[in-house]
């Protein structure tokens, strides 16, 4: 496994491996890997010849009062787990050489950002687009891999990508969770013993949800009122939204007449938890 600390090396490696007719696929992170980030590596080790991991903090996607000082990283476990999962390359560039100074530019998207989360993080999908479109330049993949735990992230690069015609293959991976539910999540390091329990309340929250619409309910306003009540009898949460939308705009749906998507963010204690997941009605 390779480990290559400037966008120059990583460049000159994808584009020796492209000249010899290698494939590329590519795993964007934040690092603290998890088996979330292991899942997508697993699911992305037989599509190509080579799997590129990278790990980088990006600033701009965290806010000013966001948690980037304090973003948990242990790199020489994540490069351990790494070469463990077949990474054939590791790209671990440093702040200043993928926002040199004088940098100006943004890619913005003119609707999908302005649902769910981009409601409480203005500059959040932003600074994704922008850091993922470098990254796509200088890794160079015929295949990306992104989560669906961050779905609304996933869409946007879907659409970033149809849009600039990156000819990029963007798959989705499946939400891994803990035993009892809990979305994996790096931030998820933060929570205390009490948070964590009531951190269970998201995933559980979804579940009866899944279990409301299975009987028949199509009113998210009746099903909103009732999870909001079972999230704010755990201590220590704070709603930040409750969102039934459709899995394709993102935009809010009326009645549930065909599939939606249920997505939460919820602050427990000072920690910011999503998750999500995708509900069919009867037939
Ligand atoms: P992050 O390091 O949090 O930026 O995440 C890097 C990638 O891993 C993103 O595509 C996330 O959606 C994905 N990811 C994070 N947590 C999970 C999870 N629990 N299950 C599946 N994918 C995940």
């Amino acid at each position: 496994m390779e480990i290559l600390k400037t966008k120059r090396l990583m460049q000159q490696w994808s584009r020796a491996r492209k000249k010899k007719g290698k494939t590329i696929c590519f795993v964007p992170t934040m690092g603290y890997l998890h088996q979330g980030h292991i899942s997508l590596l697993e699911k992305g080790k037989p599509l190509c010849d080579e799997l590129v991991l990278s790990i980088f903090v990006n600033p701009s996607q965290f806010g000013p009062n966001e948690d980037l000082d304090a973003y948990p990283m242990d790199i020489d476990n994540d490069l351990r787990l790494a070469a463990v999962a077949g990474v054939t390359a590791v790209f671990l560039p440093q702040k200043e050489d993928i926002y040199p100074p004088h940098f100006q530019t943004r890619i913005c998207l003119d609707s999908l950002p302005h649902h769910l989360c981009g409601m409480s993080r203005p500059v959040h999908f932003g600074g994704v687009a922008t850091v993922v479109t470098k990254l796509f330049h200088i890794v160079m993949p015929d295949v990306a891999i992104f989560g669906k735990k961050d779905f609304q992230q996933l869409q946007i690069i879907r659409q970033m990508t149809w849009d600039l015609d990156f000819n990029i293959e963007i798959m989705g991976g499946e939400i891994v969770r803990e035993k009892d539910g809990l979305a994996m999540s790096s931030r998820n390091a933060y929570l205390t013993a009490d948070q964590r329990k009531s951190a269970l309340s998201l995933s559980r929250s979804l579940h009866m949800a899944g279990q409301v619409i299975a009987k028949g309910e199509k009113n998210p306003l009746v099903i909103e009122k009732e999870i909001s009540c079972f999230i704010q009898s755990f201590p220590q949460t704070r709603i930040e939204y409750i969102s039934f939308c459709d899995p394709a705009t993102l935009e809010t749906v009326g009645v549930i007449d065909k599939q939606i998507l249920l997505a939460l963010a919820v602050q427990v204690g000072k920690t910011r938890l999503i998750d999500n997941v995708l509900i069919d009605p009867p037939q």
